[in-house]
């Protein structure tokens, strides 16, 4: 199996499964246009991501990591009435372009972006009681996925899902000397998680034009 074909089958699906929607090939666009790196979910995968959210009935979602705002406003969409997203971005750059995006998106009253590094701004949300979140989706730098996934049991409650994106690294995350400190920190996130009561937890792998990578999926079974 190569990347041609992996790219050529997630086309496909895209094509059947996934009609052509001004507001997400906009934020597409944008992220070219602003040079920022096309490190987005994949449209299936931005849809999987709605899916979930509407299948745990979420009302309150937690993002780490926006860049455009490409998977913001998969998640946002998914939000009934009187829902809210927030979403954490370090770069400011990237945070406005996602800004611009959400608004065009007409989710600006439902999308709450926080700049800042997640690490400063998740206890920020912690003493504002913005907590519980139904769903978390953890998908900012991958060295501090053990810390993020930390706080989203503090801010989750039980029965809430988080996700954790790009932990499977090409495979990498088996190598146990490993020096990409990226891929450390997913092996010390599976150690957390290994050994975590609070959540029922499993990894699944995925090919598709964004590669090969996978992502983990908990739900939380203890407050
Ligand atoms: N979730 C986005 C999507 O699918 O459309 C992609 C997010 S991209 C993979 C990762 C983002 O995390 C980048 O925009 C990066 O600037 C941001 N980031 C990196 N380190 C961060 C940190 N310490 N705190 C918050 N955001 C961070």
């Amino acid at each position: 199996m190569t990347q041609t074909q992996w790219t050529a089958v997630d086309d496909y699906i895209t094509d059947l499964l996934i009609p052509s929607d001004s507001a997400l090939d906009a934020t597409i666009q944008s992220t070219i246009d602003a040079n920022l790196p096309k490190i987005n979910v994949a449209p299936n995968q931005g849809k999987l991501l709605h899916i979930l959210a509407q299948i745990q009935g979420a009302r309150r979602i937690l993002e780490l990591g926006t860049l455009a705002g490409y998977s913001t406003i998969w998640l946002a969409r998914a939000l009934p009435p009187g829902g809210k997203l927030i979403t954490l971005e370090a770069n400011p750059k990237h945070a406005e372009v996602a800004r611009q995006n959400i608004d065009r998106a007409g989710l600006s009253k439902i999308v709450e972006i926080r700049i800042g590094a997640a690490l400063d701004t998740l206890p920020q949300l912690a003493n504002e009681g913005q907590a519980p979140f139904d769903f978390v989706f953890i998908d900012a730098d991958k060295v501090n996925i053990p810390d993020y996934f930390k706080w989203a049991l503090k801010l989750t409650r039980r029965g809430s899902v988080i996700i954790v994106d790009n932990v499977i690294r090409k495979g990498a995350v088996i190598e146990a000397d490993s020096n990409d400190e990226n891929v450390q920190g997913v092996r010390k996130f599976n150690r957390l998680l290994a050994v975590e009561t609070r959540v029922k937890a499993t990894t699944i792998q995925t090919v598709g034009s964004k590669g090969y990578d996978g992502l983990t999926i908990a739900l939380v079974i203890a407050d």
